[in-house]
């Protein structure tokens, strides 16, 4: 219990950054901070990120181990052929996480897949790449990190990323690597919660790791600017649901790794809101009125303590219909 309380107020610290309107620019140190306090300022909310004293290192199985705390969740399958990622995280922990890449052995890190480009997956892509690592991504998450991408749900523009974090591994459905004495299984759904999702499926250690897909008992945010929205999110997660047994080790984006039941238990919160809001929407109610009317109450206690509160959640649901 002790744990699972240290692992989830890191979740909280570090997804400030995420709601913190992903602030790049502007992290500054406050006088007498160590540089793990930092401030994000946007979106009408400023937080103080005291983040990152210690990343969380979970061992999983055949070489696979998460690593909680940098952002979104890091996904690392190490071993003799070097390592593979899913996720880069943030880079403000980066030197945290070169200790911990280390000790999970010798070998350096070959590949690190981009399940979408929201910055709390991506920023670290840049000192993997310099350190010899392959950026894979999706497509449109190569053209998000390319192009300028303006956020009004973040009040935030995103400049092209500089050449060396890009991703040059590009894939559009589906691309298979073996690695490690495993096979490894990328693919692309479709939109989801953006238009460049991907999920990477360890066969051997049968781990889905699913991204920004899948929020572990918190409400998700939805990027519905970026191709994403509440009836692809839901199409990921069936499918999730149908890729997986009670034995899979899901891995979601934000929140402690789960399994199938946890994934059940999101499709079925995701389901339940989304036809909430829309009998309201097809009764011809405003927005207002849809959010004084609570449609996702039964979920809050559950789902809401985390970034995303009731009222943003059902937001975002009903921007996407
Ligand atoms: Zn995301």
């Amino acid at each position: 219990m002790k744990t699972l309380r240290t692992s989830h107020r890191r979740w909280m610290l570090s997804l400030a950054v995420l709601t913190g309107a992903l602030a790049i620019s502007t992290i500054s140190f406050a006088n007498g901070s160590s540089p793990d306090d930092y401030f994000h300022t946007g979106a009408g909310a400023r937080y103080l990120v005291r983040a990152q004293t210690a990343l969380d290192i979970e061992p999983q199985r055949d070489g696979i181990t998460v690593v909680l705390g940098s952002g979104g969740n890091i996904t690392v399958l190490s071993g003799p052929d070097g390592k593979f990622l899913v996720d880069a995280g943030i880079s403000p922990s980066r030197a945290k996480l070169q200790v911990a890449l280390k000790q999970l052995g010798p070998t350096p890190v070959k590949y690190v897949v981009n399940t979408h480009w929201h910055w709390d997956h991506t920023d670290g892509n840049a000192w993997l790449h310099a350190s010899g690592a392959t950026i894979v991504a999706q497509r449109n998450t190569f053209k998000h990190l390319t192009e300028t991408t303006h956020v009004n749900e973040w009040n935030w523009t995103f400049h092209p990323v500089p050449a060396g974090a890009r991703p040059t591994l590009l894939v559009d459905d589906e691309k298979t690597f073996d690695f490690d004495g495993t096979r490894i299984e990328v693919e692309n759904l479709g939109a989801g919660h953006t238009d460049g999702d991907l999920w990477v499926y360890f066969v051997k250690a049968d781990t889905l790791v699913l991204g920004d897909t899948f929020w572990n008992g918190h409400f998700p945010y939805i990027d519905n600017e970026d191709g994403g929205n509440i009836d692809s999110a839901i199409k990921w997660a069936n499918s999730a649901i149908d890729r997986t047994t009670d034995k899979t080790i899901v891995v979601p984006g934000h929140g402690p790794v789960g399994s199938r039941a946890d994934l059940i238990a999101f499709r079925d919160m995701l389901i339940a809101v989304r036809n909430n809001v829309r009998a309201l929407k097809q009764q011809g109610k405003s927005l207002d009125d849809i959010l004084a009317a609570k449609p996702a109450a039964a979920f809050d206690a559950r789902w809401g303590g985390f970034v995303i509160g009731q009222d943003h959640f059902v937001k975002l649901v009903y921007a996407g219909l």
